[in-house]
């Protein structure tokens, strides 16, 4: 037998990418934990973490593409193919949709996991360019568009994400997050419980505003409840106390910050006293957390899901932001602050074209595009609507949008009219069942990996990169995706994505020779190609990243820098580089016309206009509305064919208040029929204090009965799918993301 070894990656199941420790024996994986020398993490590891083998060991998991043979996926089988079969098979599909209706009628849409894969990320925008179709959807628009949107008017870039200095800060003011479950999102924070605790062990304060008594709140310092998709009017008088009581210090960033006089009008009529009756937090605590927020030595103010996901989520994030700026707490030790991960630039001028949206709109309801997606409520529409343009054929990487997003019923069905689709999925899932074509990438420990997006959200500068731990046949998910770009841009692109690769390493290679001051300005593209593509065990992704990485902040430069980065320095250190505390970043990185960080963006001024409008109507006290929530062991619908990971106590479970319970005659354990405008569905009864009157709760991600889904211990635990009942028409007009959560529904017992 041979001995056993360890090796080290980045867990890539969420956000908060924690270093693991695994123990191989025999080829397979005998033990994962923490790994403790991980200078990001340090040894945290939670129970999803420890679970990462049985998603590479699932049997449902698909090792080969799959074709489906017959119409109905109900009754469908799926036959394995070889990659060539199947690629041809795809040809056939979107070609001819292309040739007989246009680029438009095919869509794509990608979903969340393609974050967490470095694949993904770094191929599925030249696949997006190489549909040239304006029908692109994602499941930013069922999470944090809202947040891209504020930081696009304020900073002029929508990946411009300041994200809370926890390990520095003596206020955390978080609304609408819930990290002892989730981990933390829109902030890459390992062991964010922990982190919390030392800020309350060092004397700083935590308040968790938040519908619900989550584990959160209950280990912070006090928990405010707030009516659902109200937080905007609790972060706007906040701001109206700022103004009114001359606590307005935006420290550093004065000198570059415009608007401020605009918002202190626009924000004048939002009292606490109105905040008040609208949010069901009283003025008196209102203004105490302004001043509290005024008077901290540094604070961040940190909002997320329950703040984005409603009808004002980017006006929410952009107060969270705004109070941040108000009360000298942006781009500062101890705020809000701007990460430098590895294989960004850190240049800039400070200033650029800045930010907008709406370069054209969708056919059937006519919603701006922002950052060049439409909103995903306005899939199934775009499907079913007969005319020019209508969407015949989709192209679904990762994600499963028939649980995800609203009014899913509908977009199940909408699916079943498609001429044609494939997925890249591992999975057959309530989506990709309606797939001709799965495409099933390797599994996490079968590809190299390095979390693009989430060192760019870290409140630690940090690198890490690891390669595959075990041999595939399957093609790269970069391969699959390269190879539909190529299908997609026509016959002339020919099939061989090694063309594609050299394309883009050598556009990437010219582009930091020609930059200003360059390095590398006397180095050939032919020189430098031959130094990154060295290493034959390497994948066109990893010589993209050693470029960006080489180039970047604290790149090596192809040697000219001296101890910088490269792709050789991260695999030779397992535990990951760290890359020091975050640093003020502005006004370098600005993008906005008028190099100023810009409150008083017309687009924001407009929306505290409608809030204005809209708040005259006051809250019904007898409705109830809905939101979601987290849970520790699941994320989304990702994990719930992992038996560890779902048995126990049933989850997907309706929280409801003793109060409305009683009124409702409902039992603990019995059953509800929960109905929206648009959908019901019969949930278990769980009667919780930990939930303010009013309110009642389903996390989203559960749904797996509908028949043809190939997930053994899923469909043994199904769960209702909540967003049967989530509204397709509500959206945040400014980002286009869905309406999540508050959505009123009637309660009754089954
Ligand atoms: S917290 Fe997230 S990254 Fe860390 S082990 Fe758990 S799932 Fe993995």
């Amino acid at each position: 037998m041979a001995a056993d070894t360890i090796h080290h990656r980045t867990c890539p199941l969420c956000e908060a990418s924690c270093g693991l420790e695994l123990t191989i024996r025999d080829g397979a994986v005998l033990r994962i934990r923490g790994d403790r020398e991980n200078a990001l993490s340090k040894g945290f590891i939670c129970p999803k973490g420890s679970a990462l083998q049985r998603l590479h060991e699932d049997p449902d998991r698909l090792r080969a593409p799959v074709v489906r043979r017959g119409d109905d996926p109900a009754t469908a089988t799926w036959e394995e193919v070889s990659w060539d079969e199947a690629f041809a098979i795809v040809e056939e599909g979107l070609r001819g949709v292309q040739q007989r209706h246009g680029r438009n009628a095919v869509g794509a849409y990608f979903g969340n996991p393609g974050v967490h894969s470095l694949g993904a990320v770094m191929f599925n925008a030249p696949l997006i360019r190489a549909m040239g179709s304006m029908n692109i959807f994602s499941a930013s628009t069922v999470d944090q568009m809202p947040k891209h949107v504020s930081s696009g008017y304020l900073f002029g870039n929508p990946l411009s994400i300041p994200v809370p200095d926890l390990d520095r800060t003596d206020l955390l003011l978080m609304l609408g997050a819930n990290p002892y479950e989730s981990n933390g999102s829109l902030c890459t924070a390992p062991d964010f419980p922990g982190r919390m605790r030392a800020i309350r062990e060092r004397g700083g304060r935590i308040i968790t505003v938040d519908p619900r008594n989550t584990r959160t709140a209950q280990n912070s310092d006090e928990w405010i409840p707030i009516r659902p998709g109200t937080d905007a009017h609790l972060l706007l008088a906040m701001l109206s106390v700022l103004f009114a009581e001359d606590l307005v210090d935006l420290g550093a960033i004065a000198e570059f910050t415009s608007g401020v006089a605009e918002v202190a009008a626009a924000v004048e009529p939002f009292t606490p006293e109105r905040a008040a009756a609208i949010t069901g937090v009283d003025a008196a605590t209102i203004v105490r957390l302004a001043r509290e927020l005024a008077a901290a030595d540094t604070a961040t103010v940190y909002g997320r899901i329950g703040t984005h996901t409603v009808g004002f989520g980017t006006l929410a994030s952009w107060a969270t932001d705004a109070l941040a700026i108000c009360t000298g707490n942006m781009d500062t030790p101890g705020g809000m602050m701007f990460p430098l991960a590895a294989h960004e630039s850190g240049r800039g001028k400070g200033r650029g074209r800045g930010f907008s949206t709406g370069r054209r709109h969708s056919r059937v309801r006519n919603y701006p595009e922002v950052r060049s997606e439409f909103p995903v409520a306005a899939l199934a529409e775009e499907i079913t609507t007969p005319g020019d343009g209508q969407i015949r054929a989709l192209i679904t990487v990762a994600g499963n949008p028939v649980l995800s997003t609203p009014s899913a019923d509908r977009l199940d069905a909408a699916l079943g009219e498609l001429e044609f689709m494939v997925s890249v999925d591992p999975w057959c899932n309530e989506t990709t069942r309606h797939a001709n074509v799965i495409l099933p990438p390797p599994s996490a420990l079968e590809r190299s990996d390095y979390h693009m997006a989430f060192f760019a959200l870290a409140v630690h500068n940090f690198a890490d990169w690891s390669g595959p731990l075990f041999p595939t046949e399957s093609l790269q998910e970069s391969d699959i995706l390269a190879r539909l770009a190529l299908i997609v841009t026509g016959p002339e692109a020919g099939t061989d994505p090694q063309g594609l690769y050299d394309l883009m390493i050598d556009g990437a290679l010219q582009s930091a020779i020609a930059l200003p001051d360059s390095p590398i300005a006397d180095r050939t593209v032919a020189d430098l190609r031959r130094m990154v593509t060295a290493d034959p065990s390497r994948m066109a992704v990893d010589h993209l990243l050693d470029i960006m990485i080489r180039t970047g902040a604290y790149g090596d430069w192809f040697g000219a820098v001296p101890d910088g980065l490269s792709l050789d320095v991260l695999a030779a250190s397992p535990h990951g580089v760290d890359l020091g505390a975050l640093e003020p970043r502005l006004p370098a990185m600005l993008r906005t016309a008028s190099g100023t960080v810009e409150l008083a963006n017309p687009a924001i001024l407009d929306d505290i206009a409608r809030l204005d409008a809209t708040s005259a109507t006051p809250p019904d006290p007898d409705a109830l509305v809905l939101i979601g929530r987290r849970d520790l062991r699941s994320n989304n619908s990702w994990m719930h064919n992992v038996n560890v990971l779902v048995k126990g106590k049933e989850r997907c479970t309706l929280n409801i208040h003793p109060e409305d319970a009683a009124r409702l005659g409902l039992v603990d354990g019995g059953e509800a029929e929960v109905a929206s405008r648009v959908g019901r569905v019969v949930v278990p009864v769980e009667i919780t204090g930990d939930i303010l009157p009013g309110v009642v709760s389903i996390p989203h991600g559960w749904g797996h009965s509908l028949p043809g889904v190939r997930a053994g211990i899923a469909s043994g635990r199904p769960g209702v799918n909540t967003n049967v009942l989530t509204d397709p028409e509500q959206l945040d007009p400014l980002s286009g993301n869905a309406v999540l959560n508050g959505i009123p529904v009637t309660v009754a017992p089954v």
